[in-house]
């Protein structure tokens, strides 16, 4: 038996419990884990709360990430005693996840445990860490350097954003933060951004071209303020978008790719091929101050994680939230 949350959709309606389960349920894989610490991101909230048709498969274990030890293991890059860390491929959403002591899952999903990181630690980057640094390898594909200009990080506060902001700064970028939680312009300092904007400036329908500011973005929060992001950048400038904490439309015209050369940039991290999840992982590793990262990480417990993801997705947490599973 473990335990772990367990999310249902029956006649009864959408329930989130913490259970003890049987080890006979877990799903099929080739590898065992003993889950250390997992994380919640946004998509966890919205899978926990069921405000999202995030989980497609019911009975389900959400938790997109994960961090442990192999118990057992078939496969042949796998043994015993390694540490490995699970970001997305569906897993929490079609595949039982990261919020329950253990989990079965196919072996290719997995990377060992980057060096000089602990479980907790991988956990406090998790989905969002390693997607902030899929968007800065995607600006950087594209030719974005320090030396174009202010680089815009929506979201700011958030697990992406925080991340995005410190990542940019250790990079040598001058990074603009925008946020709905001006209160918080001493952390957002602390990680990095040289100037904070207010969210509102982004976030209702504007001009379809505007003032170049910002030579690129990183945002997370999709709709209007994406609309607006791309209408602010600059002549040749790139935006990395993947999220959409405001809204998953985007109402915008096609004026600042057309008249500006401006990219937008896609960003999954799911589906994400192997080899740059990698690149991904070792660029970001030496870029993390990890008394920062302590900063940035909150912990609490597996049978907190329910009430922690309403909160999540009021907008009420910063910086990202850690789960104990198991010590
Ligand atoms: P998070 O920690 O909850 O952060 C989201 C942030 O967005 C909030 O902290 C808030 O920042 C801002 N925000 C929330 N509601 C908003 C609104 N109505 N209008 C404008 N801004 C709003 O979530 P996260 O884990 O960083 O994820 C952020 C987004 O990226 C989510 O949509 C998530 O699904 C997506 N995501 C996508 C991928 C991918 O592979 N594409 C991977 C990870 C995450 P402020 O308080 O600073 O305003």
């Amino acid at each position: 038996m473990f335990k772990g949350i367990l999310i249902d959709k029956t006649e009864a309606g959408y329930s989130a419990s913490f259970a003890e389960l049987d080890d006979d349920r877990l799903p099929e894989g080739d590898v065992t884990v003993r889950v250390e610490y997992s994380t919640l991101n946004y998509k966890d909230g919205l899978a926990i709360t069921g405000e999202m048709p995030v989980v497609r498969q019911f009975p389900m274990v959400p938790g997109i990430d994960l961090a442990g030890v192999v118990e057992s293991s078939e496969n042949p890059d796998f043994k015993p005693g390694d540490r490995v860390v699970l970001n997305g491929w569906g897993v929490g959403e079609v595949h039982w996840g990261g919020l329950a002591e253990k989990a079965r899952l196919k072996g290719d999903w997995l990377i060992p445990l980057p060096e000089g990181l602990s479980s907790r630690q991988a956990m406090a980057v998790g989905t969002a860490g390693y997607t902030a640094m899929l968007c800065i390898l995607a600006l950087e594909r594209h030719g974005v350097t320090p030396d174009d200009g202010d680089i815009l990080v929506t979201g700011a506060n958030g697990g992406v954003g925080s991340f995005a902001v410190s990542l940019l700064s250790k990079l040598g970028y001058r990074v603009v933060a925008s946020t709905g939680r001006p209160q918080e312009a001493d952390y957002l300092g602390s990680l990095g951004a040289s100037d904070i904007i207010d969210r509102n400036e982004l976030s209702e329908p504007g001009k379809p071209l505007q003032k170049e500011r910002w030579a690129g973005a990183v945002d997370s929060v999709g709709s209007h303020t994406l609309a607006n992001v791309c209408a602010g950048t600059r002549y040749g400038g790139t935006v990395a978008a993947c999220g959409l904490a405001q809204g998953m439309d985007f109402p915008a015209t096609v004026a600042p790719f057309i008249l500006r050369g401006v990219t937008l940039a896609g960003i999954d991290s799911v589906m994400c091929p192997r080899p740059r999840r990698l690149e991904a992982w070792q660029r970001l590793v030496p870029l993390l101050d990890l008394e920062a990262l302590d900063a940035i990480a909150t912990e609490i417990g597996l049978e907190d994680a329910i009430d922690t993801a309403g909160q999540l997705l009021e907008g009420k947490v910063r910086g990202r939230v850690v789960v104990k599973v198991a010590g």
